[in-house]
């Protein structure tokens, strides 16, 4: 996968994603050695390309984007790997009381509140997953967990930490050419349901300890495609020391760091009764809260916190599309998460993992732009273009690539998604976008290209076969649910049927 001598992409609807939302209706886009050298009308990139030498003129490749409206590739910034455990819902003891039917369901954790004791039991049980895998297992999933990212347009992703190794994350990135920040899942503790007092589960330095490997892991690769981001899976279960030393280590890195934090209706109460403060207050005496700290759902802070987090310019960040699927309240609960958009804080768009762990980003602007609008009583409260700032140049600026990435700007890396519109939803619509957002999504997506070069074309991977990293993965993930989530081997067998 060598650069390409130079890409244009001509003739499409180019949306930018820059400051000033402009677009293209007729547009294109030059990219040479993996960064944009023009964008804008066709004739103005035209010129640009006649400005080219010779060499660099006859090695060009042209997509006819005629056809196609073409947008910055989509930043997630806090995506969790969790296919691994895809099929463990259909094991004996879990979903309860019937895997099969949806009317028998009852609440989960996050709904009605939160049940915050439980939820951080949960995730204490989930800090030893990624090690109960065998390393092909894991190689396997991340593999495929990534594909699906890049296939449904996510060009950058931050993990706010996985239920897999570090390792093969990393390894993935790599071999499918996305751009990523890795993490691990970072807690040393819970704050157990029973018990008044956090309990500690392991050393804070063997979870820092393990962060440094994943560091020393991306150093290695000098592609710039691939860092580390220090997060913790849940402010319920860091001790103060874990969280002084990701303060420290993301202060030295200067990296961002990444928590669910004021997430759930609860948290304040439980977490004031286990640690005597309220999250954000915490965060703040453990050095967390600055320009770098990715607040992720943070919806439910007080007065006086939104206050800090206002003066801290801490980044927020919310997945709308997988707040129905888990019964949470993020947006309708306060809603803060706009209201605080308008007084100054940047809110970017995720996928999360549990709810919506297979592509997304599509989903999620519809989301936000549905639901906000609706909260609010203005079809204006969040506009298409608004929605795809959170996708791609607001979640750049979480993760502080956004001098790289993010939107479609001379100078930046050529990280792009071209989506087609010669279909009938397109037909009697001027704005693609608003067409593609309402009636599309992940499935949609044609084309995309990282630092130039094109990994998925016609909806289909080309930088690796797909079809054998489906199979590993369905051997893999069948694997793991025989093994660790004892789903019998008749249930799994009618599962991957379907997936021949
Ligand atoms: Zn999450």
């Amino acid at each position: 996968m060598s650069h390409p001598d130079g890409l244009l992409i001509r003739g499409g609807h180019v949306y930018t994603a820059d400051e000033k939302a402009r677009t293209h209706p007729e547009g294109s886009v030059l990219a040479v050695g993996g960064l944009i050298a023009a964008v804008g009308d066709v004739r103005t990139v035209d010129e640009a390309v006649a400005a080219l030498g010779p060499r660099e003129r006859a090695g060009l490749r042209v997509i006819d984007a005629s056809r196609t409206m073409v947008l910055p590739g989509f930043v997630n910034p806090h995506w969790h790997e969790v296919l691994g455990r895809g099929l463990s819902p259909f094991g004996p003891s879990r979903r309860q009381p019937d895997p099969w039917r949806d009317q028998e369901d009852v609440p989960g954790p996050f709904a009605h509140g939160g049940d915050v004791r439980a939820l951080s039991a949960t995730f204490e049980a989930a800090c030893s997953f990624a090690d109960a895998l065998e390393e092909e297992e894991a190689e396997a999933v991340a593999e495929y967990s990534l594909l699906l990212q890049l296939k449904s347009g996510t060009t950058t992703f931050g993990d706010v930490g996985s239920m897999n190794r570090p390792e093969a994350l990393v390894a993935a990135t790599d071999r499918l050419g996305l751009r990523g920040a890795v993490s691990v899942w970072a807690g040393d503790g819970m704050c157990a349901p029973g018990e008044s007092r956090f309990r500690r589960t392991r050393d804070a330095a063997e979870v820092l300890d393990r962060l440094e490997r994943v560091r020393l892991t991306t150093a290695t690769h000098d592609s710039g495609r691939i860092r580390v981001m220090p997060s913790a899976i849940y402010t319920a279960n860091m001790s103060d020391e874990l969280g002084r030393g990701l303060a420290a280590f993301a202060d030295r890195h200067r990296l961002p760091f990444a928590t669910h934090l004021a997430a759930l209706p609860d948290e304040t109460d439980v977490m004031s009764h286990y640690f005597g403060i309220s999250p954000v207050r915490r965060c703040a005496e453990l050095g967390l809260l600055n320009d770098r700290l990715i607040a992720v759902h943070c919806a439910w802070a007080d007065e006086e916190e939104w206050g800090m987090l206002r003066r801290a310019r801490a980044r927020l960040n919310h997945s709308p599309a997988k707040y129905g699927t888990t019964g949470e309240s993020a947006m309708s609960g306060t809603r803060s998460l706009l209201r605080m958009a308008r007084a100054g804080l940047e809110l970017s768009l995720s996928t999360d993992g549990d709810g919506l762990p297979i592509g997304g980003m599509a989903e999620a602007m519809r989301q936000t732009w549905l639901t906000h609008n609706e909260l609010f009583s203005d079809n204006t409260a969040v506009v298409p273009t608004d929605a795809l700032a959170m996708a791609t140049r607001l979640g750049a600026r979480a993760l502080l690539w956004d001098e790289e990435i993010g939107s479609l700007q001379v100078g930046k890396r050529a990280d792009l998604v071209l989506v087609r519109t010669d279909d009938w939803r397109y037909l009697l619509r001027p704005r693609p976008l608003e067409g593609f957002l309402l009636l599309g999504g992940s499935t949609d997506v044609d084309t995309v290209i990282v630092d130039g070069r094109i990994l998925v074309s016609s909806g289909q991977v080309t930088c690796v076969p797909e079809q054998a990293v489906r199979e590993r993965f369905v051997t893999a993930v069948t694997q793991i649910a025989g093994r660790l989530f004892q789903v019998p081997a008749e249930t799994l067998s009618r599962l991957t049927a379907r997936f021949a």
